[in-house]
């Protein structure tokens, strides 16, 4: 690695001690951004031209099953409860390794093509430690920054099998992971632990893994929404066992009351919402106005490319303009007129995906904002291009216009992943095949599965 001079670019920093430039720099040395100026001299660095262009934290997806990128299309229109059946009854049972390796390294390699540089990867189809080895061969060969969330696999019990929400967490899996996959400090994957919770789960599968994920010091990541609760009392009586706490994830939590999420903001634990999924799912509606009005915020994710496309601009938006809704709705109601002004403005949304994202995965000290010291994980767009010009907020123009085609740049820990609008990883068409074979063989047995 060497340096890198960006040159001459719009800067949207979200950092409140960096600030916004209207042109600016950005020196890069090694891994880390080393200066952020309006002009920075540096003849040994390599130069990138940002003339017309927008720089702006690599996103951070917080919450997707990655797994599932070869099934592209297959959910998009089934409800929560065919989810369930056809996919982690049906489908997920077929998966080879080998398919979990295809899936991850190409759904992360789409991830960076859309600015994401930070992947929550939750990983629950991992019947055998080869299935859980391969998952991680394909976010580690992406080159994306990523949390690997472990996971078990969720099927309906043979005779004389226990219910999924009867077995705890394999800490021999935990163990083995930490001592063969995750010892190098400088990787950009570490590993996390998606967990049932006691939405998921029997009080004491809870209370077990829960205690695991303390042990290790691993962020323990839960769904909770959807489906009747496993345990319904689980939240209060974690608390109440001092077992809630900042290492604690909560995914969707649709479900749960005011002051449930005011117990949970209390005690640290983060959110990570996917709108888009849960509107089309039947989850109940995003909490983003909730965590908002409690002085919190969400982090957002895909969640399945298998429903929806893997862009994080568009789940920022639909979080957005959904609880601008909301809110507008209910000042018509309430006071007879619209809001003085929008109740959401789209810095905030912005932070959603990038400075949220980093604290939901603990990374914020590294990552979600440009600050001299951070990490180098940065995105470029062209703003110059038809659809995004003229601009007059940068903030605005980058969380409402951007596509996937103004995209120019990606950086990651100081590596060009892509530029001039094209990955750099060779062996993409190879890997579009696999994946075609992986998910055709995969929706084969589906077809046998439902009617
Ligand atoms: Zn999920």
């Amino acid at each position: 690695m060497t340096k890198i001079l960006i040159k001459g670019g719009t800067i949207v920093s979200m950092d409140p001690v960096t600030g916004d430039l209207e042109c600016g720099d950005i020196l890069i040395n090694n891994d880390r951004i080393e200066a952020i100026a309006s002009s920075i001299s540096d003849e040994s660095a390599q130069k990138i031209d940002a003339t017309g262009c927008i720089l702006f934290p690599g996103l951070v997806n917080a919450h997707t099953h990655t797994w599932q990128t070869a099934l592209r299309g297959v959910t998009s229109n089934w409800t929560l409860l065919e989810y369930f059946k056809n996919m982690h009854a049906g489908l997920a049972t077929n998966f080879v390794p080998d398919d979990i390796y295809i899936a991850n390294m190409m759904g992360a390699l789409n991830q960076i093509n859309c600015g994401t540089t930070t992947l929550g990867d939750w990983c629950h189809n991992n019947p055998t430690p080869d299935h859980t080895n391969r998952g991680i061969d394909g976010i580690m060969d992406s080159g994306i920054r990523a949390v690997f969330f472990h996971g078990s696999p969720k099927p309906d019990p043979k005779p004389g099998q226990k219910h999924f929400s009867e077995i705890p967490h394999p800490r021999s899996e935990i163990e083995r992971l930490l001592k063969t996959r995750f010892q190098n400090p400088q990787s950009l994957v570490t590993l996390g632990m998606a967990i049932l919770g006691p939405h998921y789960s029997t009080y004491d599968v809870a209370v077990h893994d829960f205690l695991l994920a303390r042990e290790y010091g691993l962020i323990a990541s839960m769904h909770c929404a959807g489906a009747e609760a496993k345990t319904p009392d689980g939240w209060e009586r974690l608390a109440k066992d001092g077992l809630l706490g900042s290492n604690n994830n909560i995914v969707h939590g649709n479900n749960l009351t005011d002051q449930q999420l005011q117990m949970m903001i209390d005690l640290g634990v983060t959110f990570s919402i996917t709108p888009e999924m849960e509107m089309t799912q039947g989850h109940g509606y995003p909490i983003t106005g909730r965590l908002l009005k409690l002085g919190s915020a969400p982090s957002l994710g895909v969640d399945l490319e298998s429903g929806i496309s893997g862009d994080m601009f568009t789940v920022a938006r639909m979080a957005m303009g959904m609880q601008r809704a909301f809110d507008n709705a209910a000042s018509k109601e309430q006071f007879g007129k619209l809001p003085d002004t929008s109740t959401i403005h789209c810095r905030e949304a912005l932070e959603w995906i990038t400075i949220r994202g980093a604290q939901a995965l603990k990374m914020e000290e590294e990552i979600g904002s440009l600050k001299v010291g951070k990490k180098a994980d940065i995105v470029m767009i062209r703003a110059s291009d038809l659809n995004m010009c003229p601009v007059h907020d940068p903030v605005t123009s980058v969380l409402m216009q951007t596509s996937l085609s103004n995209i120019d740049t990606v950086i990651i820990n100081g590596e060009i992943k892509k530029q001039g609008g094209k990955l750099l990883h060779q062996g993409i068409e190879e890997g579009k095949e696999k994946l075609k074979t992986s998910g055709k063989r995969l929706l084969k047995q589906l077809n046998s599965v439902i009617h």
